[in-house]
């Protein structure tokens, strides 16, 4: 049998939790962090528990010595932490990736500490600041930045944020591209009425336009395609088509024009939604690094698909790649 294609199985309505396993198991920097051992050194012994247990989970799905795992002691360490993770009601996969994201990077992240000038509105002073960094912000953190213009005096604010996935808003019903969905995200937006800023230069509430645009482009890029649209109590899923390019995905139109580079992403997983909002199924497409195929994971059963049918209605969450993968080396013992 390969490598990475171990099934997982359900345990109760867990397939939003084993489709995103999958797509993270297929991340070879990632597999390899933990199956080399590195983990180790960076890991925070007092809150490793979790990434303790994703670390062996990792191997057990990596190494391929069995058909199917159960990914049952990640979910207990978890759900100690998340009790929403324990229940047997489907979740969503969004925020259950995001979770693991987060544990992940507490556990194992290095706090920098660095001189900084700062401003204050009368003197500049130094400061420290601090910077958090870990195997979770070198594969995934990009930094947005917004330019707020005030429409009054015309004064320009700037203000940076960090991401690990970008939620996409889906512009058409019936279908549209991944390029009209980044479109739409990045397009200038109006803030008015109870979205107006505080102007500094007026000294009081004023329109702004915003326009948000990519100051550092992560490795990893994850989208999130907005299919529930939940407003108020009203609920409903979006089965828009999205048309989303397997390869030479390219950024660039987004990227701050300062730091503009051009990279090229690749498709290597997706999460697909079927059925409902409150109910529904999860399966995961990932390609794997040996052999270069792509699989469909649905629990325990796993199945190559050709890559004509990596683009599919149901897709949820999309994770493409600026770097080809290497095959993970495994160099520690468990
Ligand atoms: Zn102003």
């Amino acid at each position: 049998q390969y490598q990475g294609l171990t099934g997982l199985r359900n345990l109760g309505n867990t397939c939003y939790m084993n489709a995103v396993l999958q797509s993270l198991c297929s991340i070879s920097p990632l597999v390899e962090y933990f199956l080399s051992g590195k983990y180790i050194s960076a890991l925070d012994k007092e809150k490793g528990e979790i990434a303790t247990a994703f670390a062996y989970l990792m191997c057990d799905m990596w190494l391929g010595e069995f058909d199917c795992v159960s990914p049952e002691v990640f979910r207990l360490v978890l759900g100690e932490r998340y009790p929403t993770f324990l229940r047997k009601t489907q979740q969503d996969a969004q925020e259950f990736l995001i979770y693991v994201l987060n544990e992940l990077h507490e556990a194992l992240k290095k706090v920098h500490k660095r001189r900084c000038q700062g401003s204050t509105s009368t003197s500049w002073e130094s400061r420290t600041c601090t910077s958090e960094t870990s195997i979770i912000t070198q594969l995934f953190q990009g930094h947005l930045s917004y330019d707020i213009m005030c429409l009054e005096c015309q004064t320009t604010t700037y203000k940076n944020e960090i991401f690990t996935v970008l939620s996409l808003p889906i512009p058409y019903e019936s279908e549209c591209t991944l390029q009209e969905c980044l479109d739409c995200f990045f397009q200038q937006d109006m803030l008015t009425w109870n979205n107006q800023i505080h102007c500094s230069h007026c000294g009081t509430n004023q329109d702004a336009a915003v326009k948000a645009s990519i100051a550092q482009a992560p490795k990893i890029v994850i989208f999130h395609l907005k299919r529930f649209d939940c407003q108020g109590s009203y609920k409903k899923k979006l089965r828009t088509e999205i048309y989303y390019p397997l390869n030479n995905l390219d950024l660039s139109p987004y990227i701050y024009p300062l730091v503009r580079k051009n990279p090229k992403y690749s498709l290597f997983a997706v999460v697909n939604h079927f059925g409902d909002l409150d109910g529904g199924h999860y399966t995961a497409f990932c390609k794997n690094t040996i052999t270069k195929n792509w699989y469909s994971f649905d629990d325990s059963q796993i199945r190559e698909i050709p890559e004509s049918s990596v683009q599919t209605g149901p897709a949820y969450l999309l994770l493409y790649s600026c770097q080809a993968f290497s095959i993970p080396v495994k160099t520690h013992n468990y």
